[in-house]
């Protein structure tokens, strides 16, 4: 599991108490190929809705 890692989604299956994410690894992709430039541009693709 990540240790550290902090998440607002609060409607994701692996979020829990305290904005902790749970599952055992993330996934972060990028929406403009290998080299995002701002913030806006990465995701989550672990996210799985409630
Ligand atoms: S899987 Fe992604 S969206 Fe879900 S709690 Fe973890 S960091 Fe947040």
């Amino acid at each position: 599991m990540p240790s550290n890692v902090s998440c607002e989604v609060a409607n994701c299956t692996f979020n829990m108490q305290g904005n902790r994410c749970g599952a055992d690894e993330i996934m972060v992709i990028s929406h403009v190929g290998g080299q995002a430039r701002e913030q806006k541009e990465t995701d989550c693709k672990t996210f799985q809705p409630k």
